[in-house]
């Protein structure tokens, strides 16, 4: 690590890996550094949309929805498999905001934005028939439109490989502190398992998410961390041909149903988050009752209860904080970007604007550095054609989450579906080689999502995937048995909602 760094990326979320990978396109000599796993903050535990934001509109952020619209269109077109087109459908209720006349013309603006025509309004009828188990009560009908969905975690480290790929260097389970500037270079200590190190760079960014104030050299309070939680059901249980999205009865705050890979999930809450964020962040009973009775509006005649849920995750949004005791769901949620004596921040906004944000970064960091032997945005590697009997929605799902990489996976493993997700057994073989996984938690809940989607965590699959990961990462019984142990503790804690919590 101690070499003639350009530049050092801290934090492996996606603001980082867009950075990292930007910064390497430019022809930087780059090394990123993530103190737990890659993805592991909230870059792992968004609601998976690669949006616009519908919402935004009425707060007349034109810009920022036309630059989010427009990149969606764009990762739509470079990353089909990863990123994939989402139907949804948002219900219109007499005398409820907004009015049907108001989502009609926001409808119309979210697509010539985009520069595409692609929704609809449909009456109650039409409306009742592509979502048969909504709630009719006051029901006018509703508007159809798409936007885009993504497996969080994977997109990370597309970014992440691609630009690893490309020559950056990338070190997980390394947390730095400490920066300051000495002459014209950035100083930082590094921590790992392996020690200590002083390491230096032209220019530090600092993709740090909601730790942002907490690894500023001056520990500003620039931040107010929100928790915003989802409740996940088996498909079965909560049935969506496409997503859904209504008004909270509580609050009238946007909810979405979502379906993803083969789960369905409701989401998400928006409140103070005032635990260290040094531990996994986790819903709250309170959360729980709250996503309840938005779905007993929503979708009455399912009667979902807590027994229902097979599993949660809780996320945190680096939020811009105004500094005055306003309604969380009021605060900004734009992007920032301070440059301070070497150290550029970055920190809020989107998933959606990675790449956007990555640029303006590097924008700001160029009077640290010498010009750039390329210009431009970074693009992703093009889809890959995969040979061999491989059926043609598999590849396009191995060619979107493994890029160039796509067909090694195919050809490394058993190419049939785990019994209740998306993911085939092969990509559990891939991930142990090649994609730095150094415990279970970080195969079950990043690399693969089983953790996020099987009943248990995944438990009833825990043998075969035992055998992968003795056989490829050398563990023996024992280190699998504590592996297995730590991995269902973290999620009985963290990713489902404790038995009795909630009575
Ligand atoms: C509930 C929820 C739903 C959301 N839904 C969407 C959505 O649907 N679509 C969308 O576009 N956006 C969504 N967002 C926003 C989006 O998820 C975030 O803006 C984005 O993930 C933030 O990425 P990041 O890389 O800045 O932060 P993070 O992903 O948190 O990454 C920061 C990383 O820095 C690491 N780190 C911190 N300190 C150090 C240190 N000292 N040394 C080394 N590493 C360090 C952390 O471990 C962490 O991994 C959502 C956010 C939340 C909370």
């Amino acid at each position: 690590m101690n070499q003639e760094w350009d530049i050092i990326v801290v934090g492996g979320g996606i603001t980082g890996a867009g950075i990292f990978r930007q910064s390497v396109h430019l022809g930087y000599k780059t090394l990123l550094v993530e103190q737990n796993d890659f993805a592991w903050g909230t870059s792992s535990r968004s609601s998976k949309l690669v949006h616009g934001g519908l919402r935004y509109l009425k707060q007349g952020k034109i810009d920022l929805v036309r630059d989010s619209v427009l990149e969606r269109q764009a990762l739509l077109a470079e990353l089909p498999g990863l990123v994939n087109p989402l139907n949804f459908l948002i219900a219109d209720y007499k005398g409820q905001s907004p009015n049907p006349w108001l989502l009609r013309a926001g409808l119309a603006t979210y697509d010539t934005l985009a520069g595409k025509w692609d929704h609809q309004w449909l009456s109650r009828n039409d409306f009742i028939m592509a979502a048969p188990h909504l709630n009719r009560e006051g029901l006018t009908g509703g508007g159809r439109f798409t936007d885009a969905q993504v497996d969080d975690a994977r997109l990370v480290l597309r970014v992440l490989l691609e630009g690893e790929a490309e020559g950056g260097t990338l070190e997980s389970y390394t947390k730095a502190t400490s920066p300051r500037r000495e002459g014209d270079r950035t100083h930082l200590t590094l921590e790992n398992s392996r020690g200590r190190f002083e390491v230096s760079a032209r220019v530090v960014f600092s993709a740090t998410g909601a730790w942002a104030d907490q690894f500023s050299e001056h520990r500003p309070h620039r931040l107010r961390p929100l928790r915003g939680s989802h409740i996940t059901f088996p498909g079965w249980r909560l049935p969506l041909p496409c997503a859904l999205s209504f008004s909270h009865p509580d609050d009238g705050r946007p909810t979405f149903l979502v379906p993803w890979e083969g789960a369905s999930f409701c989401g998400t809450t928006d409140l103070d988050h005032n635990h260290s964020l040094d531990q996994e962040p986790r819903i709250e009973a309170e959360e729980v009752k709250y996503l309840l009775r938005g779905l007993a509006f929503a979708v009455p005649h399912l009667e979902l209860q807590a027994r229902d849920i097979i599993g949660t995750w809780a996320g945190v949004r680096p939020v811009l904080s105004s500094g005055k005791e306003v309604d969380p769901s009021k605060e900004t949620r734009d992007h920032a970007l301070w440059n301070e004596n070497g150290v550029v921040t970055m920190t809020g906004g989107k998933l959606t604007t990675f790449r956007l944000m990555a640029g303006e970064a590097m924008e700001e960091a160029a009077m640290y550095l010498p010009a750039p032997s390329r210009r431009g945005l970074f693009t992703f590697a093009p889809p890959t054609l995969l040979e061999g009997p491989v059926p043609p929605h598999l590849a396009q799902r191995l060619s979107g989450r493994y890029g160039a990489m796509a067909q090694q996976v195919a050809e490394c493993g058993d190419l049939s579906l785990i019994q209740g997700s998306w993911n085939v057994w092969a990509e559990l073989v891939w991930a142990c080689r090649a994609e730095r996984v150094y415990h279970l938690s970080d195969l079950l809940l990043r690399r693969t999502r089983l953790g996020f989607v099987l009943p248990g965590g995944g438990r009833e699959h825990m043998e075969p995937i035992g055998k992968i990961c003795c056989k490829e990462l050398g563990w023996d019984a024992h280190r699998w048995k504590s592996e297995m142990e730590d991995y269902i503790h973290l999620w009985e804690s963290a990713y489902t909602v404790a038995e009795g919590a909630l009575w």
